[in-house]
């Protein structure tokens, strides 16, 4: 198979567009692509600060130097969240992606912070791995945001990501949720805003991306990731494009379209204004927010199991380690 663009061997196919490429035109295509869905959605704008998500797997790592080759000055973030040897190998590859590109690195070390990695902090709590992890994640992004003038915060996620939460939540009716997925979540009072760049893009296409421009990424899963549920949907979508190619894509921007806006207005009417939490000022709808409360019971019990020395206090504020370079 030849190349659209040139008489090259393609290297990439694109069923569900009705293209191959060589790797010179795929490469072009991608950051093209992106660059297209950031300036469609206003993702970012004269002015603002990135501060991008890395987990140290392919999503992540292709963004960062997708927006770095797109010429955003793009800050990472890393969350070393103490998963033995999996977080240990994360942290090592991107470490050595921002120093082989010279790029600034956040690091925030939750056993460092906060005294427990997530598998104490699950033991703590008695709630699975990937429900504190989740929610530290999110509240860490945006509280460095914050703390470090950060107005946008993009990550990695893709079309398999977004068409398997929109499927988890289809299936059960969230409709708290469904109002609020989409590329961009607007920045509200002290929240960043979220941007997803590559959210059309399928897991496969991330992958060649990442694989042509040789970026060394992390391959292996979070070993708390067997059995998700999020996997199971991505099964189901993979089984229905096989046989219907642009099923995925249909699914997610049909529903943008034509469904999210409806219930976003709906959400609008009821939107509840965010107070600043009593504890660390984060933006919540209650008085304390959800991360306080979680690390509060978990600095309880953690105690008791003698997992944390008695005289350890809850200090919300992260440990954010500029991570220079060199020091990589
Ligand atoms: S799979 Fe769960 S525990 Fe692992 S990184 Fe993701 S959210 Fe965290
Ligand atoms: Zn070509
Ligand atoms: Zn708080």
């Amino acid at each position: 198979m030849r190349c659209r663009k040139c008489t090259q061997n393609a290297q990439v196919e694109l069923r569900r567009h009705g293209l191959a490429l060589c790797a010179a035109h795929y490469l072009e295509w991608f950051e093209a692509q992106t660059a297209r869905a950031i300036r469609r959605h206003k993702m970012i704008r004269e002015g603002d600060r990135v501060l991008v998500a890395i987990s140290g797997g392919k999503d992540s790592l292709a963004l960062w130097e997708v927006l770095t080759r797109l010429g955003y000055e793009a800050t990472g973030l890393h969350i070393q969240l103490g998963i033995g040897e999996y977080s240990e190998r994360a942290y090592e590859v991107t470490t050595r992606f921002a120093r082989e590109r010279g790029l600034p690195l956040i690091v925030v070390d939750l056993a460092e912070s906060y005294g427990l990695g997530v598998p104490e902090l699950s033991l703590a709590t008695g709630r699975v791995a990937c429900s504190g992890c989740g929610l530290s994640k999110r509240y860490l992004m945006n509280e460095v945001a914050r703390e470090e003038g950060f107005n946008v915060v993009a990550t990695g996620h893709n079309l398999d990501d977004e068409a398997a939460v929109l499927l988890g939540n289809v299936l059960r009716w969230q409709t708290d949720a469904l109002p609020r997925q989409g590329p961009v979540l607007p920045e509200r009072e002290g929240l960043a805003r979220r941007i997803k760049p590559f959210y059309l893009f399928t897991e496969r296409e991330v992958a060649s991306y990442a694989l042509l421009r040789r970026i060394a990424y992390q391959h292996e899963e979070c070993p708390n990731a067997t059995g998700a549920k999020s996997l199971l949907y991505k099964e189901a979508l993979n089984r229905l494009e096989e046989r219907m190619p642009g099923t995925k894509q249909a699914f997610l921007e049909q529903f943008l379209k034509k469904i999210q806006p409806i219930l976003a207005e709906g959400l609008g009417a009821q939107e509840v204004a965010l107070k600043e939490c009593e504890r660390c000022g984060a933006p919540t709808t209650g008085e304390t927010c959800a991360f306080c409360r979680l690390w509060d019971q978990a600095y309880r019990r953690a105690k008791k199991r003698k997992l944390l020395p008695e005289s350890r206090a809850f200090e919300p504020r992260p440990r954010a380690r500029r991570v220079a370079p060199e020091e990589g």
